[in-house]
């Protein structure tokens, strides 16, 4: 690690003085800025790392790169009409900032949410926009990576330099989406939009709208869009699980009428959640159709007893191998009683010049079809990395607690949770990385890269997540670029948050398998 001594970077200023150690100057003669930690990206995860970082390492310098012209990442990118989160926002929120408003929010909460803690905490003037990272280098032999950035605005290829890598970068392509290649897409008249790259012109009213995806987009989108648009039809290959609710929480609100301050609120009420949350997993591996009635309970309530549930809404997997979407006061469900949306839940045979024909021969009339079809994972933020000069291929290696990697030194990875809230994760690691930065100053060393000791080296290699318990299209599709998993800890990656919230923030760091130099 890139300790204070070593090349310590001026905090206000970051610019090293001359050719020193971490100061390459290119061809066009640009300067190296060098940063003990280097932040990627600005979304949830970023930020909340930054604010971690200033309050538990306070000595280390640090910058936030961040593609994009603003901060939030996922909630900057996604412009679609309602969208919001569809986990509560107790548990999406951060540990250490209240959330004071209804559980479910809107893109535009969350990111005034986030715009607070940028501002309570100062950490705007540690972010540069428009910095998109295209390589990193490790060298062993100075112990920092090299970063090849390019800046948007003066189209300028800048280097940084870091001594520890904190990757923050989500897990898909923000630019370029998921969309299959159905056939005859290109015979369709009317417009086809993807819910990620929504245009700020499209016009539902009055329109036949088909939104293609059983996803919380699609979930979202729909009653956003159905009391304005002649009819908006959900066509899906399968069904999801929902789980229609109030969007208010009355543990919450109870506290609140109590004059119970906003902190103790907020640390009450995400236990209760969590513990919530902890009860259906389990009763949903013990007792799936239990939980599935229940579910269903909340559906036929509002689309009545003659409405097809069953096939509409009752997935063929067990409840919670993929996070359940909450919908805010059943919205989605109301749209469908009102007559406003359907459901069709059938394989789409071709799409047609006006609308899609599906594989049982129904014809679905459209003048816009929104394909809420996901992403495409983008592995490490499209970085190109070398490690000492070699390529590195990211399936190669094996994850540590699912967030470092054998072979790559002083780098970390933020993956949250799919299941629970992903920040609730970000927020553990981010403490992990804290303490880790700590104790490789005391220790007065400069590297850290997990490797596998002699009793890991015959272990099995599973794929980074067990298909079994979460298989979203976008991670199935590339799976196979992604490390692999242990069968033993360290080196398994669970997403079990009530496995890591007692295990992370006392961790050994000192197990051997983390391999200090
Ligand atoms: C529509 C939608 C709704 C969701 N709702 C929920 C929810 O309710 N609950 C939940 O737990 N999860 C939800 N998720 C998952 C969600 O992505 C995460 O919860 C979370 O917002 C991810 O935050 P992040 O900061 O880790 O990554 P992101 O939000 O993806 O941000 C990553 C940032 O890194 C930047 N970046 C990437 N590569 C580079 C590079 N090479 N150089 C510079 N910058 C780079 C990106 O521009 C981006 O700003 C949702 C996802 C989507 C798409």
């Amino acid at each position: 690690m890139a300790n204070s001594n070593c090349f310590h970077a001026n905090r206000n200023l970051n610019l090293l003085p001359g050719p020193t150690i971490g100061d390459s100057r290119d061809m066009n003669q640009s300067t190296t800025e060098h940063f003990d930690v280097l932040i990627v990206g600005a979304g949830i995860s970023g930020i909340g790392g930054a604010y971690h970082l200033q309050n538990e390492c306070p000595d280390k310098s640090f910058v936030i790169l961040e593609t994009m012209d603003d901060f939030g990442g996922t909630w900057k990118t996604h412009t679609y009409p309602g969208i919001r989160s569809d986990s509560d926002l107790y548990t999406f929120g951060y540990g250490f900032k209240p959330w004071t408003g209804p559980p479910i929010a809107s893109a535009d909460e969350i990111l005034n949410y986030m715009a607070e803690v940028i501002e309570d905490n100062d950490i705007s003037r540690h972010i540069r926009y428009e910095h998109t990272i295209k390589t990193a280098e490790w060298s062993t032999h100075d112990k920092f990576w090299t970063l090849k950035v390019r800046h948007k605005d003066s189209d300028e290829q800048l280097t940084f330099t870091c001594g520890f890598l904190w990757m923050c970068q989500g897990y898909y392509s923000h630019t370029d989406p998921y969309t299959p290649d159905w056939p005859g897409m290109d015979r369709f008249q009317g417009a086809i939009v993807h819910p990620q790259t929504w245009p700020d012109d499209l016009d539902c009213t009055n329109k036949k709208v088909v939104v293609i995806g059983s996803g919380a987009t699609a979930a979202t989108l729909i009653p956003a869009v159905a009391d304005k648009t002649e009819h908006v039809t959900m066509l899906q290959r399968s069904p999801t699980f929902f789980v229609a609710r109030p969007n208010s929480n009355e543990l919450a609100d109870t506290l609140r009428q109590l004059d119970i301050p906003d902190e103790w609120t907020h640390e009450i009420v995400r236990k209760k959640i969590l513990f919530d949350q902890q009860q259906v997993v389990e009763m949903s591996v013990k007792y799936p159709d239990l939980v599935r009635e229940e579910l269903y309970k909340g559906i036929r309530e509002i689309l009545g007893e003659d409405y097809d549930v069953s096939e509409h809404f009752e997935p063929a997997y067990r409840p919670w191998q993929q996070r359940i979407a909450l919908i805010p006061d059943g919205d989605l469900f109301h749209s469908i009683a009102s007559g406003d949306a359907s459901v069709v839940t059938d394989e789409i045979a071709t799409f047609t010049e006006t609308g899609i024909e599906t594989a049982r021969g129904d014809l679905l009339e459209a003048d816009i079809i929104v394909t809420a079809t996901g992403f495409d994972l983008s592995v490490l933020g499209d970085i190109s990395f070398t490690i000492d000069e070699q390529p590195l291929d990211f399936s190669d290696t094996v994850g540590y607690r699912g967030m470092m990697f054998t072979g790559i030194p002083n780098m970390i990875w933020v993956f949250g949770y799919f299941r629970a809230s992903w920040t609730l994760r970000a927020d553990l690691i981010a403490g992990y990385v804290c303490r880790l930065l700590q104790h490789m100053d005391k220790q007065d060393v400069q590297m850290v890269a997990p490797t596998l000791r002699a009793e890991d080296r015959d272990m099995e290699l599973l794929p980074w997540v067990d298909p079994e318990n979460f298989n979203p299209g976008y991670l199935m599709r590339s799976i196979h670029l992604m490390p692999k998993q242990g069968t033993v800890d360290p080196w398994r990656h669970t997403q079990d948050y009530w496995k890591d919230k007692d295990e992370l923030p006392v961790a050994d760091l000192d197990d051997g398998a983390l391999v200090y130099k």
